[in-house]
């Protein structure tokens, strides 16, 4: 199943390719011919098809918006890709009466899969759940549920704002000159991967040992970006409920390359994750969180607002006026100004990144992290 889904995905990426002026629909009707075309094709549940030729528009049209926009650079041509997911809307699948199974039950005969995990699907009306969706990692096969259900949490105010701004010398600073770095365990877990990245370089190519020592890799890649992701959800959770404005510094695309250095790209992936979850929670608790953009917001002096120029070694603030503060701090308290300044303003024109999450399908309402979870079904 997963493979025909990433079949109908790639062709309808060569059809767009081979042919000028390819739509949306095009696509949609370039599914059904490949159902007739071929046998194994048919065999998979029609939504399910489309879902496919959906993500191959999904792709295409990244591209085209990449495309219109100049300040991104790489425009990312959509490429051919060996799927792991499989995704299927209200049909093509079954759920048994205590909800702890599902019957995938369309021409592939696939069955039934007991499922275990910490969600308990028995909180939702079978109504709800929208989509399903079945992917393929390193250590087994997963199950999401995207679920159509309002999030909120009554919180009092607090009456504190802060602004933050992340940095590679610790995690973030806040405007208050606190600072957060990431976990030893974490760093620890990128030691070893390391390690067995090594591992995986001397295995001779093609050979068995090869693919074991990648599938180990594998493995503790996923392992640690789940005890990532968890420490980043519960670190935005508690600077949301802490304050009634949070104010960050919107990560652009030009510094956010590809890099070979992996301390910097696993930082800039973490950032990523976890300004999209201080915006969730922002929504489920009614609190303001707003990105500005990250000019000369290190060099300005959040007193006086006079330049003043560092370098990147410089670690220090230091201004004419008499004002000394840490060099990300004073960032900080520049962000927290900005934003402040463009709330006031009037400047709440944000684009909802909340459809995106809710995409994603993290709505947790057994509060259960993401490493037990993993536990439990690993
Ligand atoms: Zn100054």
């Amino acid at each position: 199943m997963i493979r025909t889904a990433s079949f109908v995905r790639n062709s309808c990426l060569r059809y767009w390719m081979d042919n000028e002026k390819v739509g949306q629909y095009d696509l949609s009707r370039q599914c059904k011919i490949l159902a007739s075309e071929f046998e194994w094709a048919k065999k998979l549940n029609s939504m399910a098809r489309q879902a496919s030729a959906e993500r191959a528009w999904a792709s295409i049209k990244r591209f085209y918006d990449n495309c219109q926009n100049p300040s991104i650079k790489k425009k990312g041509y959509p490429k051919f890709k060996k799927g792991r997911t499989v995704e299927y809307k209200p049909s093509g699948w079954q759920l048994s009466q205590d909800r702890t199974a599902i019957n995938l039950r369309d021409g592939f005969k696939a069955g039934w899969f007991k499922m275990r995990g910490g969600f308990d699907l028995n909180y939702y009306q079978q109504s709800q759940i929208k989509r399903v969706r079945v992917i393929r990692r390193a250590d087994s096969y997963y199950c999401q549920f995207c679920i159509a259900q309002e999030r909120l949490e009554e919180m009092k105010p607090s009456g504190n704002a802060i602004g933050l701004d992340v940095g590679l010398s610790s995690f973030y600073t806040d405007s208050n000159g606190c600072k957060v770095d990431n976990p030893r365990y974490l760093r620890k877990s990128e030691k070893r991967l390391k390690r067995l990245q090594r591992q995986v370089s001397k295995k001779k190519k093609g050979s068995n040992s090869r693919k074991k020592a990648i599938n180990k890799l594998a493995r503790k890649h996923l392992k640690v970006s789940r005890q990532r992701k968890d420490w980043l959800v519960k670190l935005a959770r508690c600077v949301v409920s802490s304050n009634d404005v949070v104010a960050y510094e919107k990560l652009t695309v030009k510094n956010m390359v590809k890099n070979h250095c992996l301390a910097k790209s696993i930082n800039d992936a973490s950032w990523h994750i976890f300004f999209d979850w201080l915006e969730y929670y922002g929504k489920v608790m009614g609190k303001i969180v707003y990105g500005v953009n990250p000019q000369y917001t290190s060099q300005e002096c959040p007193n006086c607002k006079q330049m003043v120029k560092k370098t990147l070694s410089v670690r220090t603030h230091l201004c004419e006026c008499g004002c000394v503060l840490d060099r990300d701090e004073a960032a900080a308290i520049n962000i927290l100004a900005k934003a402040l300044r463009e709330l006031s303003r009037g400047g709440q024109s944000q684009t909802s990144s909340l459809e995106l999450v809710n995409a994603n399908g993290h709505i947790n309402l057994c509060q259960l992290s993401e490493s037990l979870v993993g536990k439990l079904s690993g």
